[in-house]
């Protein structure tokens, strides 16, 4: 068994983006990662631009200007000033050439076309000067880069429309367990509504993964080995639930085995969690996470989310983690790592009632995990203690 430090360093040791690029319409680019640096091929802001609604001035000694004209955002017009000359001016507009600084409006007076400046002017006031934010054949962004709707937009702004970034996986999550009915099926004894189809699905969904297909198969060995078989062949990313621990009827571990999966680790110190099995194939990852349904969340944060991060070249990837304060006391059995189902709140934590890995009540309200590492002890009011900030 190893520890959950070793673990995250072997997932991510062992993710590598899936080499293969491709195209793709900006506006389609959530949650993709670029795959080379994107490059401007305009001036950002293609011309000197006003910052403020006033006047654009040609600077002299009085505080006396006369106006020759006016300038809105959208003009294409640039009036020539002379030394003491001003044009009215509004934000956006192009500021003429001619004109050296732009004064804001609350700033000045006005008795017909003649401007009485009120304040200190200084040589380019209120001007953005071309290029300001971007040069023509600047990196706009770097590859690496991972796009969400302010780095879209700023794309945008400089006019492109399309980008080159790497693939996303195509996940396959697969099911296994004989007590699993559907939601809208009468129960009959013995058996469990099916819940970690729609809760891997949607968390990856709500993460910008969206090739992902859902199969599910008995406790057999044959059917579950042939079923690997073909979604290992067909997906990137395979997550199996269930039948990973060591009950006569879990034949995962044994298919994966079969089938040449690599084991890069299985069982990890912690709590929930502790079956979680991972494995390659090649370049197919797999994942074998326990059937309880938190369990099985816990992993998908800690573990899986962190490698498909990687697939997707997001190298820098970690979830956001910070420190505080316990509202809760916590007494901690045995020497595994554990990840508590809490709700953080500027620097304050509550510890949830209700931590058994086979309960979802406490995920469904919780926004962090508190962190317990092996040799941590119980948890006092008050204690300060590591949160890690759930990504909803
Ligand atoms: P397993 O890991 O297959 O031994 O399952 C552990 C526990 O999780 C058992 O109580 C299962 O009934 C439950 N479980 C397994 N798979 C699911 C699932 N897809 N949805 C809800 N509960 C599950
Ligand atoms: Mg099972």
């Amino acid at each position: 068994m190893i520890s959950v430090e070793k673990a995250i360093q072997i997932v991510s040791n062992n993710s590598n983006p899936v080499t293969k690029s491709k195209g793709i319409n900006l506006s389609s680019a959530l949650g993709y990662v670029l795959f080379e640096d994107v490059v401007s091929l305009i001036n950002m802001p293609p011309f000197r631009q006003s910052a403020m609604d006033g006047y654009a001035l040609n600077l002299h000694n009085s505080k006396t200007y006369s106006i020759i004209g006016e300038v809105k955002a959208g003009d294409n017009y640039n009036p020539t000033l002379k030394t003491g000359e001003a044009v009215r001016i509004f934000t956006g507009a192009p500021v003429p050439d001619s004109a050296n600084a732009v004064v804001m409006q609350e700033k000045t007076s006005l008795d017909n076309d003649t401007l009485f400046i009120e304040s200190q002017v200084n040589l380019n006031d209120n001007i953005r000067p071309l290029g300001e934010q971007i040069l023509d054949g600047q990196i706009a962004l770097t590859e690496g880069t991972k796009l969400f709707s302010a780095g879209i937009a700023y794309l945008t702004s400089l006019g492109i429309t399309k980008v080159k970034v790497y693939k996303k996986p195509s996940i396959a999550i697969v099911v296994t367990g004989n007590e699993l009915a559907e939601a809208g099926e009468n129960l009959q004894y013995g058996q469990i509504y099916e819940s970690n189809a729609i809760m891997l699905s949607i968390a990856l969904k709500q993460l910008g993964y969206d090739k992902v297909s859902i199969h599910k198969v008995e406790d057999n060995y044959d059917s579950t080995f042939q079923l690997l078989n073909v979604v290992i062949n067909q997906h990137d990313v395979v997550l199996v639930s269930g039948g990973i621990s060591v009950g006569d009827y879990d034949f995962v571990g044994k298919a994966l085995n079969e089938l040449d999966v690599e084991e890069l680790f299985y069982k990890v110190n912690q709590k929930p969690g502790k079956p979680l099995f991972f494995g390659k194939k090649e370049e197919k990852i797999i994942f074998a996470l326990p059937g309880n349904p938190a369990a099985a969340l816990s992993c998908f944060y800690m573990y899986v989310l962190l490698a498909i991060e990687k697939i997707i070249g997001n190298n820098n990837f970690s979830l956001h983690k910070t420190k505080a304060t316990s509202t809760s006391d916590f007494i901690k059995k045995g020497e595994r790592a554990q990840f508590l189902k809490a709700i953080y709140h500027e620097g304050v934590v509550e510890i949830l009632e209700g931590q058994n890995s086979s309960m979802l009540h406490t995920f469904a309200l919780a926004n962090a995990m508190v962190y317990l590492s092996e040799t941590a002890t119980s948890i006092n009011k008050e204690d300060e203690v590591e949160v890690i900030l759930l990504p909803i």
